[in-house]
């Protein structure tokens, strides 16, 4: 049994023209090496900007580059043949495929209809600010292009709970749906801005029972279709909890082991991820955004954090089994909308927490293992050109992580700036020494076990120079870097 580790592989700035869909085909093999065992893909549908979108605008969710629509066949990522051909590289390998799946909004409708909206409060949602009136609105979706291959379901004002333009009077800003199903949201679980059931484009309608089955079945038809392992579930937070109940059930009973990880974002926010998790009963896991907010508060803090406190309050400290841990995605990267990423020095040691421990379930981000270079509008208005570098010494982290980080763990988490912990190795594995520090180098004293009794270990990391030889009792005198981490194995003669 090797330990599972999943890559997000993708960010918000990954180029149209590099092809993504050939570039993982390609790769596959190396990222199987490397011990990769499962890819989230971007979605990989049709978007409202065509090659311009990363798919989160999502136009048509049966257009996965097959027809012209948006003013292009292939979306920013390839064709449909070009995703079937990486997916079936990736299993050739052994590697999993998770797709990304947007089922909160649509955006691009082809049509506009008459329909009875009322204004919200965009700060309280629950808050109507006008009477019933009349709008113009592009509700409807009728996918000319496609024509009616594979679904003849036509999206309509029926199908959307609020809309964010009112063509005809050219007013921006956020109009519910007056509607059989509902005046009102639907539930959330949370009362973030009043109810944050709308976040942006034509928001679904899940009370209508016509949505829900074409989302069932375009779920079959999906994983069927491109032997799908896996999916990340986006936006989760403005998405009855009720719904993907019903539609994982569902698609469980095709497909058992589908893999299910969900996007709630709630920075600091462990009650609420709990909370989301009682609420779904355990049938997907989530990404650890409580624990991605200690990373990049401590990032910012540099020696006067506590580590003795980096998992305090984190889901993958609570629910381990339940827990994707990362470090960043494409939300959190600089001039994105949850812009809050984890800062360079810090990003070592941030992956040692998620990938030589043994709780949680670890996704690296691309651009910390390839680096990314971009330029997009901040939140000042103007240009900003963004050198992300690539996470120092991320192979070496994942090479610990499939080759030593076996075994019992025992954690010395004992001094605010220097902490450690060992993995004792099993009958499979040999084990390691994991010393890390945001302050000043330092030194620990750790038992790794009497089976190294005699042994001599150096930092794979090569952080460190020295060479520490275990004592008759399995305990050894391990050393750290300042502001980062070193990880000790048995020296190779
Ligand atoms: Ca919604």
């Amino acid at each position: 049994m090797v330990n599972g580790t999943m890559m997000q592989y993708f960010h918000w700035y990954y180029p149209a023209e590099e092809n993504l869909w050939n570039t993982i085909a390609e790769r596959a093999p190396k990222l199987a090496e490397a011990g990769i065992n499962a890819l989230w893909f971007p979605p990989a549908y049709k978007g409202k900007e065509g090659t311009n979108s990363v798919g989160y605008d999502a136009y048509d969710i049966y257009d996965l580059g097959e027809f012209d629509q948006k003013g292009t066949v292939r979306t920013r990522f390839g064709t449909r043949e070009e995703y079937e051909k990486a997916i079936e590289a990736c299993h050739a390998s052994g590697i999993q495929v998770y797709a990304d799946i947007v089922l909160n909004h649509k955006a691009g409708a082809d049509e506009t209809e008459r329909i009875t909206v009322r204004r919200v409060n965009p700060d309280n949602r629950q808050e109507f600010i006008s009477e019933p009136f009349e709008i113009d609105a592009y509700t409807k979706f009728t996918f000319p292009g496609r024509n009616g291959k594979y679904s003849e379901f036509i999206w309509d004002h029926m199908c959307f709970s609020g809309i964010d333009y009112a063509a005809d009077l050219q007013e921006e800003g956020i109009f519910s749906i007056q509607n059989e199903y509902g005046d009102d949201w639907e539930e959330m679980i949370d009362d973030e801005l009043g109810n944050y059931d709308y976040l942006m484009f034509d928001d679904i309608e899940f009370r209508n029972t016509a949505v829900r089955e074409e989302l069932n079945s375009w779920g079959k038809w999906y994983f069927e279709t491109f032997k799908i392992d896996g999916v990340r579930l986006d936006a989760v937070k403005h998405i009855s909890p009720k719904f993907y109940n019903e539609w994982l059930d569902y698609q469980r009973q095709h497909k058992p082991d589908l893999v299910a990880i969900g996007e709630y974002w709630a920075p600091g926010d462990l009650p609420m991820l709990l909370r989301y998790i009682d609420a779904t009963e355990g049938r997907m896991s989530l990404f650890d955004a409580a624990l991605h907010h200690n990373f990049h508060y401590a990032s910012t803090q540099g020696n006067d954090h506590d580590m003795r406190t980096i998992f305090d309050n984190s889901l993958v400290q609570v629910k381990p089994e339940l827990a994707v841990t990362v470090v960043d995605n494409h939300d959190t990267q600089p001039l994105q909308a949850l812009e809050a990423p984890v800062e360079a020095w810090f990003k070592p040691i941030a992956y040692a927490l998620i990938l030589l421990r043994e709780s949680g379930y670890p996704c690296i981000f691309y651009p910390d293992v390839y680096g990314a270079h971009y330029v997009d509008k901040g939140r000042d208005g103007n240009d900003h050109e963004i050198f992300l570098e690539q996470c120092k010494h991320i192979a070496e982290l994942l090479n610990a992580r499939n080759t030593y980080a076996y075994g019992p763990q025992r954690d010395y988490f004992d001094h605010a700036n220097c902490i450690g912990w060992v993995r004792e190795g099993d009958d499979d594995h040999e084990g390691c020494a994991v010393l890390l520090s945001n302050g000043d180098e330092g030194h620990k004293s750790m038992e790794i076990g009497k089976r190294y009794a005699g042994r001599v270990f150096t930092d794979m990391l090569k952080e460190r120079e020295e060479e520490v030889t275990i004592d008759e009792n399995g305990w050894g005198e391990f050393y750290t870097p300042a502001g980062g981490v070193s990880v000790w194995v048995e020296k190779k003669q």
